[in-house]
C-alpha cells in the first residue's frame, strides 16, 4: 500500500463517486465523502468505516463558492490537508437543443464546470503546500458529441481543457491532473435515462452492451479502479491525459 493521503470525492453519496470513495479508503486514504446533502453521505461513510477505513461526510453544493471553501477548510481541519481531489459530482438535464432551457444549460455548466473549478481552486493550495497532489476530473464519452446533450457534452469537453491546463500550471508542484471519460456505467444516472426514454433498465443495459466491444456495460468499480491508479504514487508521470474507460476505443 502507498502513502496515506487525504482525498476528497465529490458526488460520493452514490454511483461512481461512492465506489471511488470506497476504493480510495481501501487504498489507505482518509476520504471526505462530499455530496449536496450531508445525510445522503451516511451510507458511503458507513461502508468505508465497516471495512476499517476512515471517512468524513461533508454536505456542500460544488457550484456554491462559499460552501466549497468552507467544506475544504473543514476537511483540512478534521482529516488533514487534502492532496487528492476527484471532481465527480454531476447532473444531466438532457433535451434536444430546440427544447433546452437556459436553466438546463446553466445547471449542467454550474455543477460540472464551475463546480470542478471551485473545488480545484480551494484544494490546490493544500497540494501546492505539500508539493504533491492528484486531481482527477470526470469527463465522459459524451464529450465527443451526443444527441440530446448539448449542455452535458459541452461541459464534459470543457473539463478536458480544464484538466490539460491544470496539468500545465500545477505540474511544477508535484501535482498531476487527469480526466477519465467513462462510457456507459450502470448507475442512477443511466437508470434515469432509461426511464426518460421509456425503455426497461434491463433492455437499456443489454442494448448498450451490444454496442460495446467488451460486450458488457461498465460498473462504478471500473472507474474507481482507474481513479485508484491515477491517484497513486506510481502515476506521477501521467498528467494532462484523458483516459476513455468505455470497454472500447471511444464512443461506447
Ligand atoms: P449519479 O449516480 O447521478 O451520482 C452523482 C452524484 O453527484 C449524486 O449523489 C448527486 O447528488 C451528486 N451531485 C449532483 N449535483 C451536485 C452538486 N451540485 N454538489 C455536490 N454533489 C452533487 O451519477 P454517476 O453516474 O455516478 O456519475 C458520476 C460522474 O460520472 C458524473 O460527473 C457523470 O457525469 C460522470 N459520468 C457518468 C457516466 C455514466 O454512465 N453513469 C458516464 C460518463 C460520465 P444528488 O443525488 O443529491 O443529486
Amino acid at each position: 500500500m502507498g502513502e496515506s493521503r487525504v482525498a476528497i470525492v465529490t458526488g460520493a453519496a452514490r454511483g461512481i463517486g461512492a465506489a471511488t470513495a470506497q476504493r480510495l479508503a481501501k487504498d489507505g486514504h482518509a476520504v471526505a465523502v462530499l455530496d449536496l446533502d450531508e445525510s445522503s453521505c451516511a451510507d458511503t461513510v458507513t461502508r468505508i468505516t465497516k471495512d476499517g477505513g476512515h471517512a468524513l461526510a461533508v454536505g456542500a453544493d460544488v457550484s456554491d463558492a462559499d460552501a466549497v471553501n468552507a467544506a475544504v477548510e473543514r476537511i483540512a481541519e478534521v482529516l488533514g490537508p487534502p492532496t487528492i481531489l476527484v471532481n465527480n459530482a454531476g447532473v444531466t438535464r438532457d433535451n434536444l437543443l430546440f427544447r433546452m432551457t437556459e436553466a438546463d444549460w446553466d445547471t449542467v455548466m454550474g455543477v460540472h464546470l464551475r463546480g470542478s473549478f471551485l473545488m480545484t481552486r480551494a484544494a490546490q493550495k493544500h497540494m501546492v503546500a505539500a508539493k504533491w497532489g492528484r486531481i482527477v476530473n470526470l469527463s465522459s464519452t459524451s464529450a465527443l458529441g451526443n444527441r440530446g446533450q448539448a449542455n452535458y457534452s459541452t461541459a464534459k469537453a470543457g473539463l478536458q481543457g480544464f484538466t490539460r491546463t491544470l496539468s500545465v500550471e500545477l505540474g511544477q508542484f508535484g501535482i498531476t491532473a487527469n480526466a477519465i471519460a467513462p462510457g456507459f456505467i450502470a448507475t442512477e444516472m443511466t437508470r434515469a435515462t432509461a426511464e426518460r426514454v421509456g425503455v426497461s433498465w434491463e433492455d437499456f443495459q443489454q442494448g448498450a452492451a451490444a454496442q460495446i466491444p467488451v460486450r458488457r456495460v461498465g460498473q462504478p468499480e471500473d472507474i474507481a479502479n482507474t481513479v485508484s491508479f491515477l491517484t497513486s504514487e506510481e502515476s506521477g508521470f501521467v498528467s494532462g491525459q484523458v483516459i476513455y474507460v468505455s470497454g472500447g476505443p471511444g464512443r461506447r
